[in-house]
């Protein structure tokens, strides 16, 4: 008998689309926080971005009644698409809240959290080699998805320099013109930066002059955190869906991100592939919380206003505990999330964002996101959740003023 080769794969061994990927961001920083608490800190956890309110009442009522229905059909598979009223209710959402005319049978899909819409998009639309343009720092899964298709980002650098938006003047035109797409998130986790209308006019002519489709990722656009800021829609630009695909999801405007119910809107040709990808792989939303989602889509959006309130009043509390530091942080317009700088002079600086974010965690009990959790261009960052009631975000302004660091 001839002993096995060493060419043989383990059994288990991850395939090479998979370990592509980068592992997870955070993993290090949920291990040092476990860590703390076993030794007993009260640790104050700012590290990730999962919403402590109450989901609406509506949703939770939405919910009982669709679970109590004597009819059966809401237990059974849903459509993959989602259910033609969800559809409906994600074009009155886009009427009402953009004035964008979305038609629900093709321009519209129902989605388990926009993570997987975005994710399965990606894997659908990308062939190995492909080049996305993707602004960085960002939300991960992006480059995730791109890694899993074997697919290469191009990260595009967003700067407090450049309003937190790229510079799209800056991008190589070789890169420009061999990448397939590009993925912009307004407001945007992890900086809380925002759009203008400038420039959104801006990045349809790019997407036209080099025939790039665009992913426009829109989870936080109904917190505002300044009276004055309103978010828009990719799609009120792009008006004739020519290039677009957009992804919205309940998780952040109605705290129900437990729930994993989210939709997409755009280019019907992307809204095909994305159902096509997902009818090969999931089995859609479970219809009672598509109910949920319909109930707070099409009801009065005071729930948003209020969350975004409280999202301000955190903010607000966070920055004035942590004034007598004086940081150069701009409080962000939008979001749950404040961009912070990290120390750059002595006795503090010249640490990267991961190690400060390891120091300050030892020395405070607080977790924060080190900033190259989401790109490269996330050097010199951490990112602050605003997901702890206020008293606990001052308690946690308050020890970093006192353990000594300096900006
Ligand atoms: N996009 C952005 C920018 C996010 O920050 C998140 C979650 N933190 C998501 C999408 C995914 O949200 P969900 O899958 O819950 O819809």
């Amino acid at each position: 008998m001839s002993t096995p080769v060493s060419t043989v794969k383990p059994l288990f061994s991850a395939s090479a689309r998979l370990a592509n990927v980068k592992p997870y961001a955070l993993a290090g920083v949920f291990a040092a926080r476990e860590e703390q608490h076993a030794q007993g800190t009260d640790v104050i956890d700012l590290g990730v971005g999962n919403p402590d309110l109450r989901p609406p009442d509506e949703a939770i009522r939405a919910l009982e009644e669709a679970l109590r229905d004597p009819a059966q059909n809401d237990h059974q598979y849903p459509p993959f698409a989602g259910l033609p009223e969800f559809r409906e209710a994600v074009a009155t959402w886009y009427g009402r809240r953009f004035g964008v005319a979305i038609e629900p049978r093709t321009e519209a899909i129902a989605l388990g959290g926009s993570k997987e819409g975005i994710v399965k998009f990606l894997l659908a639309q990308l062939d190995p080699g492909d080049t996305l343009l993707v602004c960085s720092p960002c939300y991960p899964a992006y480059l995730s998805a791109v890694a899993l298709a074997q697919a290469e980002a191009y990260e595009v650098p967003l700067t407090p320099r450049h309003g937190l938006r790229p510079d799209l003047g800056a991008i190589p035109t070789d890169m420009a013109r061999r990448a397939r797409g590009i993925v912009v998130n307004f407001p945007g986790n992890p900086t809380g930066g925002v759009e203008t209308p400038a420039f959104y006019d801006e990045l349809l002519r790019f997407a036209r002059e080099h025939d790039l489709f665009v992913i426009s990722d829109i989870a936080y656009c109904d917190l505002s955190l300044d009276p004055a800021y309103r978010t828009r829609s990719f799609l009120e630009f792009d008006r004739d869906r020519e290039r677009t695909i957009e992804f919205h999801s309940c998780s952040k405007s109605y705290s129900m991100q437990g729930w994993r119910v989210a939709f997409a809107a755009g280019n019907r040709d992307a809204i095909a592939t994305l159902a096509r990808i997902k009818s090969n792989m999931d089995f859609g939303v479970f219809i009672p919380v598509q109910r949920a989602a319909i109930a707070v889509l099409t009801g009065p959006q005071d729930y948003p206003a209020r969350a975004a309130a409280t999202y301000r009043a955190r903010r607000d509390a966070f920055l004035a505990a942590l004034a007598p530091l004086g940081i150069p942080v701009e409080p962000p317009k939008a979001g749950i999330y404040v961009w912070l700088p990290i120390p750059r002079s002595e006795p503090h600086g010249g640490r990267s964002s991961v190690e400060f974010a390891a120091s300050l965690l030892r020395a405070t009990g607080v977790v924060v996101a080190p900033g190259t959790a989401f790109g490269a261009a996330g050097e010199g960052f951490v990112r602050v959740a605003l997901c702890q009631p206020e008293e606990r975000l001052r308690e946690a302004a308050a020890r970093i003023v006192a353990s000594g660091f300096r900006w």
